[in-house]
């Protein structure tokens, strides 16, 4: 449907694509799926692979099982599974002529904004050296606080950082129904999403359970960081044989379709923050200034929650704790606490020093 115009194509491939029921790679569907990714390759396509597995391939090779792992020890299991991963990886592209890198990615590496410009970088030489870079994050030393624990919102972030034009998660089921069709025989199958309102939300909720480890939330997660960094994105089926093919030639997926007003890279990058350190909740007349364009400045702000540094992620909330922005602050936690509710001019009297005047200024903030 729409790949055609497609450039730069990042797709992620789940486990339990990857990996059949009994923990063994699936050899005849990745060699199918090479030679999909010969053909794009051929039509000058650069592709991006996110490929989770590592966890489940070292459980294979180690003879132990999945449920139940401990974190360490899953750290330590995913270190031995990423290079079986790899290899499987590395001995299959080579029969298509195809030749990989990988790159294993932390939360950090995404969200500070001179490590995602690195990433970006590398990934971006590797493409003009005509490689397939395989992502998965990096397993063995993230823990849970400061991991994405999923690769459907690590392959959105990727795919913003990296400015792709469309992002395709192959998941276990077509895409995304109004209801559960194992419950329901009277559902719809949704082909285009434009806006993720409340209904797409709890059709994701009513279907839940029909998806993979990740699920639907994260996947509709994914699609927001998506949507609002002008990537395309597609929900389809990765069980059955050659699914890129099948979704290039319009069967059945989903399509969460891009904003149409594009941000500019910084402004993606901000928009698509996947761990936000805390929150400032702002009245209506900061409300109304960051609608028109303008900085928050401490005047408008009435509450604070979380601990956050100078620099950080935070979401900006209007009164009824609806998100309205996301920004970079200029102030840390305590110091917002400090000159909340003041005019600006009051900022160096209060806090001893002088400093900016904003708390966030227009040019790090992005409206959602
Ligand atoms: N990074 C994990 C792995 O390679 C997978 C995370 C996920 O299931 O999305 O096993």
């Amino acid at each position: 449907m729409y790949i055609d115009k497609f450039k730069k194509i990042v797709i992620k491939i789940g486990s339990s694509t990857l990996i059949d029921k009994n923990g063994k790679p699936k050899k005849i569907w990745l060699k199918e799926f090479a030679k999909d990714i010969r053909n794009l390759v051929n039509k000058k396509k650069q592709i991006v692979i996110v490929s989770s597995g590592a966890i489940a391939i070292g459980c294979e090779y180690l003879g132990i099982k999945k449920n139940g792992l401990k974190v360490d020890k899953s750290q330590a299991v995913a270190s031995i599974g990423q290079i079986e991963l790899m290899d499987f990886y590395k001995n299959t592209f080579n029969k298509s002529k195809l030749k990989i890198s990988q790159i294993l990615l932390t939360l950090d590496d995404t969200e500070q904004r001179r490590r995602s410009i690195n990433a970006r970088r590398t990934i971006d030489n590797l493409l003009a050296m005509g490689v397939v870079p395989i992502v998965n994050e990096n397993d063995t030393t993230a823990t849970t606080e400061i991991k994405y624990g999923d690769n459907d919102r690590l392959a959105a972030r990727v795919s913003q950082i990296i400015s792709a034009d469309c992002l395709i998660l192959l998941s276990d089921v077509d895409g995304l129904y109004t209801d559960n069709p194992k419950k329901n025989k009277k559902i719809k199958f949704i082909k285009t999403v434009k806006e993720i309102d409340e209904n797409i939300k709890k059709y994701a909720t009513r279907t839940e359970n029909l998806y993979g480890s990740g699920g639907m939330k994260t996947k509709i997660e994914a699609a927001k960081i998506c949507q609002l960094s002008g990537c395309y994105m597609a929900i389809g089926n990765g069980n059955s044989m050659n699914p890129i093919k099948k979704i290039i030639e319009n069967q059945k997926c989903t399509w969460f379709l891009p904003r149409v007003s594009k941000l500019d890279a910084r402004k993606q990058w901000i928009i698509g923050s996947v761990a936000p350190k805390g929150e400032v909740i702002i009245d209506q007349g900061a409300l109304d200034a960051i609608r028109n364009g303008k900085s928050l400045l401490p005047a408008g702000v009435k509450r604070i929650n979380g601990n956050f540094e100078k620099g950080d992620h935070i979401l900006v909330k209007d009164q009824n704790n609806v998100e309205c922005a996301r920004g970079l602050t200029s102030f840390s936690s305590s110091e917002v606490g400090k000159i909340k509710g003041s005019h600006s001019s009051k900022i160096k009297n209060i806090l001893g020093y002088s400093s900016r005047e904003e708390i966030i200024h227009k040019d790090d903030l992005v409206k959602v």
